[in-house]
C-alpha cells in the first residue's frame, strides 16, 4: 500500500481505522446493544453466539434464540459498509468483480459470520456494493486493487460507524 492511500485509511482523530486487532464489536453499535447474555442461535441465519462470539456452530436444540447484528442490519437495510466501483473498466469487467467480491465474502464470512454482503446495486456507471460490516469492503476493495489497480479512496466515520471504499478506474481495457 502506497503512503497516500495509508493516510487515507486514519480517522481525522489520528487513530488508524478498521485494523483486525479493533474488533468489530466495540465500535458497532449493532454488535453492542442486545448482545446475548448466554449461548444463542440467530433463527434466520443459523449463526451462534457463544463464548462471546457470533460463530458458524452447530448448538444443542435448547439454546435460546436472538437475531443477530448482521440479520438486524439487513432487516433494517443499514449497511456499515457501502463500497463503489465506478468507471468504464468496473462496467466492462462487473462479471470478474462480483465474482471476487462474491469470493472474498465468503473467505471472510466463514471466519467472521457477522461480515456479509447485504447487496449489490448496478446501473450504467456504477457497481454498489453494501455490506454488514466495515472489513469486508475494504478486503474486496484491495481484491479488486491488485487484481485490476485503479485508484481507491477510503472515507471511516465513527459517528454512525461506517467505511465508504471507493474504488474507481478511467480506462478500459484489460
Ligand atoms: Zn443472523
Amino acid at each position: 500500500m502506497k503512503p497516500t492511500e495509508r493516510a487515507k485509511t486514519t480517522h481525522p482523530s489520528g487513530r488508524r481505522i478498521a485494523g483486525r486487532a479493533q474488533e468489530d464489536r466495540v465500535d458497532d453499535p449493532y454488535q453492542r446493544q442486545q448482545k446475548p447474555r448466554g449461548p444463542a442461535v440467530c433463527p434466520k441465519c443459523g449463526a451462534a453466539f457463544k463464548d462471546g462470539r457470533w460463530q458458524w456452530i452447530s448448538t444443542p436444540t435448547d439454546t435460546g434464540h436472538e437475531i443477530c447484528p448482521a440479520c438486524r442490519r439487513i432487516e433494517d437495510g443499514y449497511p456499515a459498509g457501502v463500497l463503489t466501483l465506478t468507471g468504464p473498466f468496473a462496467i466492462q469487467h462487473q462479471d470478474e468483480i462480483l465474482r471476487l467480491a462474491r469470493h472474498q465474502e465468503e473467505l471472510e464470512n466463514r471466519e467472521h459470520p457477522m461480515n456479509r454482503i447485504m447487496g449489490i446495486r448496478k446501473d450504467e456507471s456504477m457497481i454498489e456494493i453494501t455490506t454488514t460490516d466495515i472489513h469486508l469492503p475494504r478486503r474486496i476493495a484491495e481484491t479488486v486493487h491488485r487484481a485490476f489497480h485503479g485508484r481507491l479512496v477510503y472515507r471511516y466515520e465513527a459517528e454512525p460507524y461506517s467505511l465508504q471504499v471507493s474504488w474507481s478506474r478511467e480506462e478500459a481495457g484489460v
